[in-house]
């Protein structure tokens, strides 16, 4: 196996990706080297966080000089690089200007040659909006290329290894077909590709289902790349889904038009008056100072602090991922856009997948919205307290903190004892001020275990929040159940 996974939360992970050149944390970002441009250099680059980089073996075969080098002394020793390089195959041309002067095989062999450490075959990104009958024609020659990807660089030899990209466009049948078909040929990496354009037009929820459809298909342990996606307001989110790489030609990209990244969203250098960050070009440059330098020097400053933030997202997701606290993490960064929060609610349709993924063992809960409900330890409780025998005949369950009870009633968990785990330290707002979601979630967790404890009987200690809640929507309580003092005064000694 080249990919091993050391630590996990939500469906993320750090893991270590062996490569020809050497071993890759994860999650990575894979800096966009163009071998036509001197830009910021790859042992800057490295100084920042990267481990690995990306390259384009098509815009280097396209040109005599940059092949003849490459294929006498390699794609490291072309960009100047120790790290190691993926090197794309002009399928992104392909998409932009429709056609490539290329064929598969020939790429596969030439990204062989110069010893790319991940080679692509040359696959098919089908656009978005286009027709299912288009999309299926595309899927079909990639997965076609992919199988004769597999064959050739089986006939190869050498220890690079093969990505075997992921398409299908919006269609979940087709892109759980492709990552099926991908994860038969058992390729080493697992690119989504066709998902710019979604990401451009910030359609998240779109983007959201496509990782969870491959996610569904593809094995815990195949390293995933997010092709095409470079800006940190989206990496955690991403990460939270199963994806370990992004590659980042935005840096770049942004800083020509003048464009500051940050993790909420793109600033405009006009319009900015401070920096928001501390890295070594926002610690020595006003944004003042910095439109007033000639063009080509603002243009290389801004592009290193785009990466240095980039990078400082990424190292912010690692942590969260060791402190299992990513879906807080996530949670905070989907409040920088409406779309990123709708985006994330997608997972309430997939909440067994992400189960399957996030491990049991957390640290704790922090309530942060909404989108708190829809953690699998909120469903794993539910089915823990429905799960449980009871012994004894009469209960009280309170919602008010300071009274003795059997079990505690809280928002999002419901019927909670106190030492379960994280339900039972969970830190939330003050009920007043919790979204009714939570309430609902909670209550409905109640009248489970109410209805699975037929036969026993509960006095409930509702508060305010509770009552009304209840009385709003006309909701009857079980028979089992009476709220107040009833069972109390009678059996458990007048507490
Ligand atoms: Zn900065």
């Amino acid at each position: 196996m080249n990919f091993e996974i050391s630590a996990k939360d939500v469906m993320g992970r750090i893991g270590k990706l062996k490569t020809p050149n050497g071993v890759v944390e994860t999650p990575a970002l894979m800096p966009v080297i163009n071998p036509n441009l001197k830009f910021i250099s790859p042992k800057e680059m490295k100084r920042m966080g990267a481990e690995i980089l990306i390259t384009n073996s098509y815009i280097i075969y396209r040109s005599e000089e940059l092949r003849e080098y490459a294929l006498k002394k390699g794609v490291h020793s072309l960009i100047e690089s120790d790290l190691p390089v993926m090197t794309d195959s002009g399928s992104y041309q392909l998409m932009v200007y429709g056609d490539v002067e290329i064929d598969n095989a020939t790429i596969i062999e030439f990204q062989n040659r110069i010893g790319s450490d991940i080679i692509v075959p040359l696959d098919i990104p089908t656009p978005p909006d286009a027709s299912k009958e288009q999309a299926e024609k595309d899927l079909e020659i990639t997965l076609e290329r992919e199988r004769e990807a597999i064959q050739l660089h089986d006939e190869m030899g050498g220890s690079s290894l093969l990505a075997a990209p992921i398409q299908g466009a919006i269609f979940p049948d087709l892109r759980r077909l492709s990552a099926k078909k991908a994860a038969e040929l058992k390729a080493d990496f697992y690119p989504i590709g066709g998902v710019v354009p979604l990401l451009d037009s910030y359609r998240f929820s779109d983007v959201v289902r496509v990782i969870l459809e491959v996610k569904s298909e593809l094995p815990p342990s195949a390293p995933v790349h997010l092709f095409g996606a470079g800006h940190p307001m989206v990496f955690a989110m991403a990460v939270a889904l199963g994806c370990d790489f992004f590659d980042s030609a935005a840096y770049a990209l942004y800083a020509k038009d003048d464009r500051y990244l940050t993790v909420t969203g793109t600033k405009k250098l006009e319009e900015l008056h401070h920096f928001p960050c501390c890295c070594p070009v926002c610690s020595d440059y006003t944004p003042a100072e910095l439109k007033k330098l000639p063009k080509n020097e603002r243009q290389l400053l801004l592009g290193k602090h785009n990466l240095w933030v980039s990078f400082e997202e990424i190292k912010t997701i690692k942590q969260a991922i060791k402190e299992r606290n990513l879906f807080e993490l996530v949670e905070n960064r989907i409040r920088a856009h409406p779309y990123l929060v709708a985006g994330w609610r997608v997972i309430k349709e997939h909440v067994e997948l992400l189960e399957l993924y996030d491990p049991s063992a957390k640290q704790g809960f922090f309530y942060t919205g909404i989108e708190s409900c829809y953690r699998p330890s909120a469903l794993r409780h539910h089915r823990k307290i429905t799960n449980l025998t009871l012994q004894g005949e009469k209960f009280v369950i309170s919602a008010f903190p300071d009274e003795k009870a059997d079990f505690r009633l809280i928002p999002v968990f419901g019927v909670v004892a106190g030492e379960f785990y994280p339900a039972g330290h969970a830190e939330l707002p003050d009920e007043d001020f919790i979204e009714d979601e939570a309430i609902e979630e909670g209550l409905n967790c109640l009248f489970n275990f109410l209805e699975r404890n037929k036969k026993k009987r509960f006095e409930l200690g509702l508060t305010g929040r509770w009552i009304s809640f209840i009385e709003q929507r006309n909701i009857k309580i079980p028979e089992n159940a009476v709220i107040g003092a009833v069972i109390r005064n009678s059996n458990s000694g007048g507490n």
